[in-house]
């Protein structure tokens, strides 16, 4: 997919912020520093829209970013992020609540994990979780560039096997470095459009 056109609608913290137009919303999930902002940059072909780790402290928002006038990437801020307080911890779970279960506007997630290590037990229960919404997820293996190409299929296979991926859902490796994966990443987020 060719973007021509990418821009910040807004930063939102609470659903009556949300944009009301009703076009199709794809969200961007990922533990903090996975590589989220690296991959959406790629796939819109942009240095830097989208903002790179929001540390904790800093408020967090769900970021609606306006693509081709035709639809929505969500950036979600990152989670598994140790330092946070239990207070920042709790009010994180509610925007996501709030956005996961309700946005009928909301037609499949993007979860973004490191191909290098095994997801985590965050990264599990957040797929579970929006499984739990019966939300179709795909899931990106990035930093590929950083596995060895002998090694890489093995890598892949860890990720599937961990999150036990349902049979409607795909893993595809990417590399935000390389651009691999790029053109996989697009099509499986079209048929979602
Ligand atoms: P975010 O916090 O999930 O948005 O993560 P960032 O996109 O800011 O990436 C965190 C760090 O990983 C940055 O230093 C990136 O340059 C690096 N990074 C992200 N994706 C890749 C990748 O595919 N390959 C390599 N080698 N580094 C990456």
């Amino acid at each position: 997919m060719k973007i021509n056109q990418a821009e910040i609608v807004i930063s939102a913290v609470s659903k009556k912020q949300y944009p009301e137009e009703g076009l199709s919303e794809i969200a961007l999930a990922g533990r903090s520093n996975v590589g989220k902002s690296s991959f959406i940059n790629t796939l819109i072909n942009r240095k830097n829209l989208a903002r790179t780790s929001q540390k904790p402290g800093k408020t967090q928002t769900l970021n609606f970013y306006k693509l081709n006038e035709a639809f929505y990437f969500v950036d979600v801020p990152g989670y598994g992020y140790a330092k946070v307080s239990k207070k920042e911890r709790e009010k994180w779970g509610k925007m996501m609540d709030e956005y996961f279960q309700q946005r009928e506007n909301l037609k499949a997630v993007v979860l973004v994990c490191d191909v290098r290590h095994e997801p985590t037990d965050a990264d599990v229960q957040m797929y579970d979780y929006l499984k739990y919404y019966e939300l179709p997820v795909i899931i990106i293996a990035t930093k590929l560039d950083k596995v060895k190409k002998s090694k890489q299929h093995q890598h892949v296979k860890v990720v599937k096997d961990t999150f036990e991926v349902d049979a409607e859902d795909i893993v595809i490796p990417f590399s935000a470095e390389t651009g691999e994966g790029k053109d996989q990443a697009w099509q499986a987020i079209k048929q979602y459009l």
